[in-house]
């Protein structure tokens, strides 16, 4: 198991967003997590990562237990610096171009020289079939071009987990495929991934495991087959039936 968290707690104005999550997320693994819209996915997501903090909890990752409640300064920075985020609207910086985009976090996060950061942002566009557009900025790209870049920009940092969260609901529907194939080429590479989506055909084709979440909680958990042709409870039965 790479990383855990225990009885996570959130409130937003006394709402209960998060209501003990409780989850483990193993290496090597896709963890698709799918649910209502305004449940709390999102929020999940970015208490993993320390973009909020939760209220209560525990977290091992790696070697590591982190109260959640009060974690110290440099467990927030470890963390952060050992996952990494796909956003829904890519957040790539609009002032940088896509190669700059892509160096940057080696630059100022791990301190690798630029022109080290430069070569391996540029071998990346490369991999992606997108080095003719490392001089473009984000609004000279396609939707579909700036995540996958933002895709790159997450990974080339090697994080422990990569978490996506709903990176392909801002895109025009032709665009999604190209993202979605990015995604399942990093999880053939073995890169451990928590992926937001209502994709439905890769919760159902790439999830190693899916994740139903509602009501502030992980309601259900299992293997794709499992949770889309024999769900257990019936507010899983209930969201899976009004996709159908
Ligand atoms: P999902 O990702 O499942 O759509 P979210 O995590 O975005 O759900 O939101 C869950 C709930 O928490 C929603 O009711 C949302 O309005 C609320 N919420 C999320 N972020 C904040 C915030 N920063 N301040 C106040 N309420 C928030």
């Amino acid at each position: 198991m790479l990383l855990e968290v225990k009885d996570l707690q959130k409130q937003f104005n006394g709402h209960q967003v998060l209501d003990g999550v409780d989850l483990q997320i193993h290496q090597g693994e896709v963890l698709v997590i799918i649910g209502p819209s305004g449940s709390g996915k999102t929020t999940l997501l970015r208490n993993l990562n320390f973009l909020e903090h939760a209220d209560s909890g525990t977290m091992h990752f790696a070697d590591q237990t982190i109260d959640l409640g009060k974690p110290s300064k440099q467990q927030v920075q470890w963390v952060r610096r050992h996952t990494a985020m796909v956003f829904q609207n890519y957040n790539l910086f609009k002032n940088k171009t896509a190669q700059q985009n892509i160096a940057e976090g080696l630059i100022y996060g791990h301190g690798v020289d630029a022109k080290t950061a430069n070569q391996k942002a540029a071998q990346a566009l490369k991999n992606l079939g997108l080095y003719d557009r490392r001089h473009y900025f984000p609004t000279q790209l396609s939707g579909g071009q700036q995540q996958r870049i933002g895709i790159a920009r997450a990974t080339v940092l090697k994080p422990e987990v990569v978490l996506f969260d709903e990176p392909t609901s801002a895109l025009d529907p032709e665009l999604v495929g190209t993202v979605l194939k990015d995604m399942q080429r990093l999880a053939e590479n073995g890169q451990t991934m928590v992926v937001v989506t209502h994709q439905m055909w890769f919760a159902r084709n790439v999830a190693s495991r899916v994740a139903f979440f509602a009501d502030g909680q992980i309601q259900e958990i299992g293997k794709p087959a499992d949770i889309f042709d024999h769900p257990q409870k019936q507010r899983t039965k209930q969201f899976l039936n009004a996709l159908a």
